[in-house]
């Protein structure tokens, strides 16, 4: 059997839906060799998903995604194969989750302004990890009535320009890039195509991201179309960056693609797990 990983995905310890357990059951059934657990700014959920791979004979590889701040916009750097206790990660991450609740709380006074009362708490409720994310806040707002669905509650309320937008520094790049290394991970750029950045603005965050010591690009990604898989194909190869290829699966119903049902990465790209895995 080749090994093929789905190296981008989520659980509740961040804005995921399914424990650690569930998402691991779910990624065995679909054939996958390994995955990598990547929450948002959190590692906590490694455990538990550790211990239910072992069980089932699933790869389970360490990892996290890095919340970043990047030429004004947000940029999201996965870390794979990190070492979750490494002290200089942890602190980085403590700080993020830091900035992520003051920004809740900012979120929550700007909903109610808007007579959108009590989102603060009841999201508070609903986070299972140490993370609060926009996630729950659009899960709260089509709960509760506000919008139809999740990317409606986007669209009003939570993308930039929303009334329940507040704008964040996350870390920066060289920061993320450097704790991911210092805790002996591979750093990749995610959905590169989500970005919207000119190719100027791409081939500056692609150099300063190389310069920081990042490795990787996710060439197949959840959110990429055929096209953009071609393009960042392409794009692996001209800057020497391995492919990763993820999900970015967030739980049944809530995101097109399911963990461990990617396409495969175009042959000419040398996939990050190249680094780890004989074929
Ligand atoms: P945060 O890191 O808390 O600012 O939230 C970012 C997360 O929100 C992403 O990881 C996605 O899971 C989700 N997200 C961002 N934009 C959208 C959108 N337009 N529709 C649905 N989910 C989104
Ligand atoms: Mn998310
Ligand atoms: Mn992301
Ligand atoms: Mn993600």
């Amino acid at each position: 059997m080749s090994l093929y990983y789905d190296l981008h995905t989520h659980t509740h310890h961040s804005d995921g839906l399914l424990c650690p357990r569930d998402l691991v059951r779910e990624a065995h059934a679909s054939g996958i060799g390994g995955i990598a657990l990547t929450d948002h700014d959190v590692t906590s959920g490694l455990e538990e998903a550790s211990e239910s791979a072992q069980e089932l004979g699933l790869e389970l590889i360490p990892g996290v995604e890095v919340s970043v701040t990047w030429g004004g916009q947000t940029i999201h750097i996965v870390g794979v194969r990190i070492d979750p206790a490494h002290p200089g990660l942890q602190a980085g991450l403590v700080w993020l989750q830091a900035v992520r609740h003051e920004r809740a709380e900012a979120m929550g006074a700007r909903l109610s302004r808007c007579g959108i009362e009590g989102v603060y708490q009841g999201v508070l409720r609903q986070s299972h990890g140490v993370i609060v994310g926009r996630t729950h806040f659009a899960r709260y707002l089509v709960e509760h009535g506000f919008a139809k669905d999740i990317r409606q509650a986007f669209t009003r309320y939570l993308r930039k320009g929303g009334s329940g937008y507040v704008a964040t520094k996350w870390a920066s790049l060289g920061e993320a890039v450097g704790w991911i290394r210092a805790a002996s991970g591979v750093a990749v750029i995610a959905h590169p195509a989500r970005y919207g950045l000119t190719s100027g603005a791409l081939r500056r965050l692609i150099e300063e991201f190389k310069e920081a010591g990042g490795e990787g690009i996710e060439v197949v990604s959840g959110s990429h179309n055929a096209e953009e898989v071609e393009r960042f194909a392409d794009l692996s190869l001209a800057h020497g960056l391995l492919a990763s290829a993820g999900s970015d699966y967030h739980g049944p119903g809530e995101t097109r693609t399911a963990v461990g049902r990617l396409q495969s990465l175009p042959a000419r790209c040398t996939p990050v797990w190249s680094l780890w895995a004989s074929s």
